[in-house]
């Protein structure tokens, strides 16, 4: 954890706190707010900057991704993205780092990318059956969830997922509803970059926005919700 006195912390970025449209987005800092870090981190800017020039897969990753979004801009799903991202870097073989329950899922993205040319590689998380218990999970978080759903005695295996890509020499690996905190393990021990294709949001359909969303589609933001928490 890092430790920041009171002075660094006001100096942390709070972007979501700026009219980003008025001001980065066209071209100028906001000078009307003191942590804006394009006016008090204008070193990092520039060595962000530089990056794009000496590092070769950052400046090479950020223009594919771009021209992607730029080509499929709205019409095209996140999977054809991935697969115009894959094409762009010149990646071969791909590995799809999926959770049980979208076991289907995995089945039929491995498909369209082996349609698309790639070679895929794939492992279940629960590869090795290795027992939660073993891994030091406490006996009460295994076999039933606290919500009172069935989950089992096996732990999923991020770390395995990982290193068996690695030995695979995958050259970008897929994240496919792998739980968070196990996401963040894998991507830890991956060899190769990895993106994520399902983010895992149990309670919709893997959607994480959906809980941002009122009925109307609208963001809770534009609601008060002062007022009702106030009752
Ligand atoms: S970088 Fe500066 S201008 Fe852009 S959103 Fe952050 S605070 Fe606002």
């Amino acid at each position: 954890m890092n430790l920041h006195s009171k002075e660094e912390e006001e100096k942390d970025p709070t972007c979501h706190q700026c009219d980003s449209f008025k001001y980065c987005v066209r071209g100028r800092a906001n000078n009307k707010k003191d942590n804006c870090p394009m006016k008090i981190s204008p070193e990092i800017e520039k060595e962000a900057l530089e990056l794009y020039e000496k590092d070769d897969f950052v400046k090479r990753s950020t223009g594919v991704a771009s021209i992607v979004e730029a080509k499929g801009y709205i019409k095209w799903p996140r999977l054809k993205d991935t697969v115009e991202y894959a094409k762009g870097m010149d990646y071969n073989k791909l590995g799809l780092a999926f959770c049980i329950g979208l076991h289907a899922e995995a089945e039929q993205i491995a498909k369209i990318l082996i349609d698309y040319g790639f070679e895929v590689a794939s492992v279940c998380c629960k590869t090795g059956s290795v027992p939660k218990t073993k891994v030091g999970v406490p006996e009460e978080y295994t076999m039933f969830s606290k919500t009172g759903y069935p989950i089992g005695t096996i732990t999923c295996n991020p770390a395995a997922q990982a290193l068996l890509f690695n030995k695979a020499k995958t050259d970008l690996n897929i994240i496919i509803g792998l739980c968070v905190g196990h996401d963040i393990t894998f991507t830890h021990l991956s060899n190769a970059p990895v993106t994520t294709l399902i983010a895992k949001d149990r309670s919709s359909p893997h959607n994480p926005a959906a809980c941002l969303l009122n009925h109307y589609g609208k963001t809770f933001f534009s609601m008060d919700l002062s007022e009702m928490k106030r009752k």
